[in-house]
């Protein structure tokens, strides 16, 4: 079988380093563009040398048409602004994507809908293995507990992140609101701050931690009188996250248009 070619969009970045090494440890993946944005200090750099994995032969470009001309698939784990270009292009040249970009509004997420339409695309706040099994764990434990409980969501993130919640936090937020039957849009508290009264049994509240390097803490709260349940994971390492992307990027290879998650490539659903 001839090995997927993979672009990777944001290549100097923190994501996008570990996505060239997960790609390079892999026999049935092939890096075949990397690049980032215009003006970037690391333009013209070997990419695997960039990633400390030795040299890959492909050097960082700045992207555009011709960079995803070579491509099965592309990886972006950029910005909302970038990820929406590299989409278009995408379009234009019948590349697939997986997107790990998190902060897309609605209207860019529309977007993203609308393309797969015609593209493959996997989009997923988290491509660790362990929080795709944990979405379905927090669905099960709100439709068990039911009305019964506070659910409160904390995340923990590094200091350079520049979203909040996580896009992790929100997605494990809808899994627990849909089982209960509630819209997040409508229950969810984003912080609390002064004299908030007390709280709505209804609601999902959010609580944001960023400090130091930490990968990404996730725990989902079920707060009862009498007994408290936590569902819990840690990422101790971006190696996770690139290492699902790039499984993700395998598994779309075989698929035609549509829009899919990281568990329907862990076949979860
Ligand atoms: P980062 O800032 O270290 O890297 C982003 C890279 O994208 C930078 O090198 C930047 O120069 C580049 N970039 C920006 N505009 C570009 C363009 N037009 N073309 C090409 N490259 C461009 O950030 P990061 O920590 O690597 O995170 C990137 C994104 O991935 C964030 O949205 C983050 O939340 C998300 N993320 C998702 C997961 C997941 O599993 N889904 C995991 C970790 C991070």
């Amino acid at each position: 079988m001839s090995r997927v070619c993979i672009g990777i969009a944001g290549a100097a970045g923190r994501m996008g380093r570990m996505l060239v090494q997960a790609v390079m440890e892999r026999e049935e993946v092939q890096l075949t563009a990397a690049w980032d944005r215009p003006g970037s200090e690391f333009l013209g750099r070997d990419a695997g040398e960039l990633a400390g994995v030795g040299p890959s032969g492909v050097l960082l470009g700045e992207g555009g048409e011709a960079a995803f001309g070579g491509c099965d698939v592309v990886i972006d784990f950029t910005a909302p602004a970038a990820t929406l270009a590299h989409v278009a292009l995408a379009e234009s040249r019948g590349a697939r994507m997986v997107i790990g970009t998190t902060g897309l509004d609605e209207t860019g997420k529309r977007r993203i809908a609308e393309a797969s339409g015609r593209i493959p695309i996997v989009m997923a706040p988290n491509f660790s293995v362990g929080v795709n099994v944990m979405i379905q764990l927090v669905a099960q434990a709100a439709k068990a507990l039911g009305e019964e409980v506070d659910i409160e969501i904390i995340e923990a993130h590094h200091r350079h992140k520049v979203d909040a919640p996580s896009g992790t936090a929100l997605r494990l937020g809808e899994a627990a609101a849909e089982a209960l039957q509630r819209n997040l849009k409508e229950v969810a508290i984003y912080g609390r701050q002064g004299l908030t009264g007390p709280r709505d049994r209804k609601t999902i509240g959010f609580a944001t931690v960023r400090g130091g390097d930490v990968v990404g803490d996730h725990t989902v709260l079920y707060a009862g009188d009498g007994e408290r349940l936590e569902i819990t994971h840690k990422a101790s390492s971006r190696m996770t996250f690139a290492r699902g992307a790039v499984r993700a990027a395998l598994w779309l290879a075989g698929q035609g248009p549509g829009l899919f998650d990281m568990r329907d490539v862990l076949d979860l659903k």
